[in-house]
């Protein structure tokens, strides 16, 4: 997972709280690595979001489509992995240029990216990023945090002689997952052999009956 450092630009107030801005841009970063061009991307370490001013002359201008000319909401430093934000952005504003931002920085070096593919991710993984961001501000915020960790201090100074499973892991929560097929009753040879093409196990077969005869 990646680490935020947020530093002040030209500006000391902004209208995110330090975790929301912390969460928006590690769910971006989490939905971009889930990708199927992941292997190909920049993966970054650590991003650092530099808070500017609304008018800042360090934001830059929209430089292409219909908006062309406007002050940019944000923009982004591959050398440095960082990107700039617009101090008053705040919701859904905020979060299309934080994840904007992040596809810019961590898009494959060897390629060259285009606003429009880069706006066009941004589109296709926001609806899920918000439900990530969303869920995730209201189960496991700061204060939620706070009150978990106090309510699970015990077990993490348990003495060890007093050391026992918790149950409790095993409560069911209701995942569900729709993976490959578990056949326990076929021997690791059988599914060798079912995995061969029809032209290798016909001739495996007649190996089998040379060696036999
Ligand atoms: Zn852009």
């Amino acid at each position: 997972m990646v680490d935020v450092k947020v530093v002040e630009g030209d500006c000391f107030d902004r209208a995110l709280s330090k975790e929301e801005l912390n969460l928006m841009v590690k769910v971006s970063w989490f939905l971009l690595s889930l990708h199927k061009g992941w292997k190909l991307w920049n993966k970054l370490d650590t991003i650092t979001v530099e808070i500017i001013l609304p008018d800042s002359d360090k934001l830059g201008k929209v430089h292409r489509g219909k908006n062309k000319g406007s002050d940019a909401g944000g923009c982004a430093i591959s050398e440095t992995a960082t990107f700039r934000m617009r101090a008053d952005l705040s919701g859904e504003k905020a979060l299309s240029i934080i994840f904007h931002e992040i596809v810019h920085l961590m898009w494959p070096e060897d390629r060259k990216w285009s606003e429009n593919a880069v706006s066009t991710l941004t589109a296709h993984f926001k609806p899920l990023a918000t439900e990530m961001f969303n869920l995730l501000m209201e189960k496991a915020s700061p204060y939620k945090r706070a009150a978990w960790i106090a309510h699970g201090q015990m077990s993490y100074h348990r003495e060890i002689q007093n050391d026992d499973y918790n149950n409790a892991q095993w409560t069911k929560t209701g995942v569900t997952t729709k993976g490959a097929k578990y056949h326990p009753r076929v021997k690791a040879n059988d599914l060798f052999f079912e995995n061969l093409t029809r032209i290798e196990q016909e001739s495996l077969r007649g190996l089998e009956a040379k060696q036999e005869a």
